[in-house]
């Protein structure tokens, strides 16, 4: 049915914008919680990937760097990332500092 359809195409954008907000929400949440609790912020993390995963919603360039999406690690540079620029190959090396993860970004 044309219909059902239609309303489920609706309440599925609608779903995917609340669950848009909450992953913002949770990463505010993450950030705010770090310095007490690393562990917490762990889990608020995971939680946004979760979500992420089930809603399908890509990471945003901010959201790739602002967190280990291996180990749900928020990332302060020099605390919990080392960021190493290489000019000549234009990109940006980010190195978990907790589970030792690679990423590699272009160079802007
Ligand atoms: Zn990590």
């Amino acid at each position: 049915m044309i219909m059902g359809y239609r309303r489920r195409l609706i309440r599925k954008t609608l779903q995917k914008r609340i669950a848009k907000e909450r992953i913002r929400h949770l990463l505010e949440q993450a950030r705010t919680v770090f310095s007490e609790d690393p562990e917490l912020s762990r889990r608020y993390i995971q939680r946004v990937e979760a979500l992420r995963k089930r809603f399908n919603i890509r990471r945003t360039p901010e959201m790739k760097r602002a967190y280990c999406k291996r180990c749900y690690t928020l990332w302060i540079p020099g605390r919990t990332l080392t960021v190493r620029y290489d000019k000549r190959n234009r990109f940006v090396l980010y190195i978990c500092d907790r589970c030792g993860k690679v990423y590699k970004f272009a160079y802007k």
